[in-house]
């Protein structure tokens, strides 16, 4: 299996705006204990992670690479933009926006033919036309009180299929 995870708000606890600073920490202690057991279960059981942010790619490979190798370790590849967030002048809507990252999904579909594509993101409109499509998305819903998501309860319910 394929799983492909939006990063903001997603696998951080905040929001890095696109551009994460190395000098900031977008992960609480929790979330950050979740992200690491959920990569390296991934890579332990020969599955695969992706990120797929609208994110500029190389601040968040730099920023995952020098601050967490552990996380960046167990990636097997990073995909964003290269303006991060200037590119909102050119894409306008979160519609558009979900279908720029429908779009990246078939491609990773075409790369990896034989695999089962499963992602998740805290965006619901990614979700719903990434479903719409065939693809077996999950909103992942952050928790603003206690600065948690539940990934590791949806990561954990799809391998247990
Ligand atoms: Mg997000």
């Amino acid at each position: 299996m394929i799983f492909v995870f939006d990063f903001d708000k997603t696998l951080t606890s905040d929001h890095t705006q696109g551009t994460p600073d190395i000098e900031f920490d977008y992960f609480n202690e929790k979330q950050l204990k979740k992200v690491i057991d959920i990569m390296d279960d991934i890579k332990k059981t020969g599955n695969m992670a992706i990120i797929l942010s609208r994110g500029n790619e190389n601040k968040i490979t730099e920023y995952l690479k020098i601050r967490y190798p552990v996380i960046y370790h167990n990636l097997h590849m990073i995909l964003g933009t290269s303006l991060g967030l200037a590119i909102e002048s050119v894409i306008e809507s979160d519609l558009e926006w979900a279908r720029w990252k429908a779009d990246k999904l078939i491609m990773i579909q075409n790369q990896f033919p034989l695999n089962k594509i499963v992602f998740l993101d805290d965006t619901l409109i990614n979700v719903q036309i990434a479903n719409k499509i065939g693809f077996n998305a999950y909103h992942v819903i952050y928790n603003s009180l206690n600065r948690t998501t539940n990934i590791d309860e949806i990561y954990h319910r799809i391998i247990s299929v």
